[in-house]
């Protein structure tokens, strides 16, 4: 049997502006209005937060997704460019670039898993 989760939490993490140390708080907390004393001395307030909406991705979306990464021409051709100057013959550069923007969403790392 297959299931959904029926709920979730979220932590919202909060950087603290003068020591950027990071605080986390739930979605309750965030409506406690006495704040925060931070490590550092500084007093934090949260912005009160009253919901949240999550995106949950099944495999099918993530597929979905990854078409529309295809379509990052330049993120390609960055790539593709990278692999060339590496000695790639270009068509097998554009396939590993390919494959590797389905993974990857960076030049650094598509380029770092084409030479694994
Ligand atoms: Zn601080």
């Amino acid at each position: 049997m297959t299931l959904t989760p029926s709920k979730y939490e979220v932590q919202l993490v909060y950087e603290c502006p003068s020591c950027s140390i990071e605080h986390y708080a739930t979605v309750d907390e965030t409506r406690f209005p006495g704040g925060v004393l931070c490590y550092c001395g500084k007093k934090i307030k949260f912005k009160a937060i009253y919901g949240t909406k999550i995106t949950l991705k099944t495999k099918e979306g993530e597929k979905k997704e990854n078409v529309k990464k295809e379509v990052d021409n330049r993120l390609l051709e960055d790539i593709i460019s990278a692999l060339c100057n590496t000695g790639y013959k270009k068509s097998e550069a554009k396939k590993k670039a390919i494959e590797a923007i389905n993974i990857y969403d960076n030049v650094e790392d598509c380029i770092n898993y084409c030479f694994k």
